[in-house]
């Protein structure tokens, strides 16, 4: 057999409609890197097998979706900081012989919202505290966030997170409970909106938020790329704040992951474009 190329690819259930392929294989085109990102679909009795596959063919890297993101970590040969942290793995790299996983769906985030505002010193509601807003909320802490504000639905959860921000950060974590429409206090500078309300198809629907709490000075940032305008985020425009879409986030996580495996920083924008024309 021969591998003329270095691999890159996705390890995803199903495999259909992956934009991340059309992503990044287009930055390595815009670059004219001779690598390939490919996606296969692994099943989960059969993740010990593709990760050795990936081993024994030289793969540079490559990333993980659910139901992966987990239970790939026992195949691996060590974390990086945020992903041990989070207990969630989506890109893995490859250090010599040695696969290192690493987690780039908050870095992915934190980088598109430091184009707008650093969140060092400051003050954050998050809504949401599953698997995104874990990630997102854990790079948030260690970009220095202040004050982080969890609004989640269920309070388990919810609390849980908090523990872990205020055992393994330096944030101070509070749990808020969300029922009804819930009221963003005025001293927070940035809004994050990690659930999954909103998500194509149901388009219509928005986060139970009180859209006149919110101020002009205060970013509002959702983790929603598809419709990359969301219902909230429109609302948080009418009301003057500046906005970050999820596109930006799934863009950035992208252009961490090539960088980690190419060494390279490739144009964001090349991405951002691509992923627009699929009209996802
Ligand atoms: P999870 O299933 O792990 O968590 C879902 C979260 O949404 C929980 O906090 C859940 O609350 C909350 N939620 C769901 N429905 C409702 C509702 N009707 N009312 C209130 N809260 C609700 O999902 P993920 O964290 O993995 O994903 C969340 C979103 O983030 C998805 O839409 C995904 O597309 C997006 N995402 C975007 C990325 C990007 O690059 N832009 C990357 C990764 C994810 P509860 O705990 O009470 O159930």
């Amino acid at each position: 057999m021969n591998f003329l190329l270095p691999l890159t690819g996705s390890f995803a259930q199903p495999a259909a409609e992956n934009p991340t392929v059309a992503m990044i294989e287009a930055a390595y085109q815009h670059h004219g890197l001779d690598w390939r990102y490919i996606n296969v679909e692994v099943a989960p009795d059969d993740l010990a097998d593709a990760v050795r596959g990936a081993r024994a063919m030289g793969w540079r890297g490559f990333n993980c979706s659910i139901p992966h993101k987990v239970a790939v970590i026992e195949h691996l040969d060590g974390l990086g900081k945020s992903a041990e942290i989070i207990g969630a793995v989506n890109t893995i790299v490859r250090d010599g012989d040695r696969l290192i996983g690493e987690n780039t769906d908050g870095r992915g985030f934190v980088a598109a919202l430091r184009e707008v505002v650093d969140p060092a010193g400051k003050s954050v509601v998050l809504f949401g505290a599953g698997g995104a807003a874990r990630a997102v909320a854990v790079e948030i802490a260690l970009a220095g966030a202040a004050r982080i504000a969890v609004v989640n639905r269920s309070a388990g959860r919810g609390q849980a997170l908090v523990d872990l921000l205020n055992e393994r950060t330096g944030t101070q974590a509070h749990y808020a409970p969300w029922e009804g429409k819930f009221a963003v206090p005025a001293d927070t500078d940035i809004v994050i909106h990690a659930t999954s309300i909103g998500l194509y198809p149901d388009v219509e629907a928005i986060p139970e938020i009180d859209i006149d709490s919110l101020k002009s000075n205060m970013v509002v940032a959702d983790g929603i790329h598809n419709p990359p305008q969301t219902r909230l985020l429109r609302a948080a425009q009418g009301r003057g704040c500046k906005t970050v879409d999820g596109l930006a986030m799934l863009v950035q996580q992208g252009v961490i992951g090539v960088k980690y495996w190419t060494g390279l920083d490739v144009d964001p924008l090349v991405m951002r474009q691509t992923l627009l024309d699929l009209d996802l």
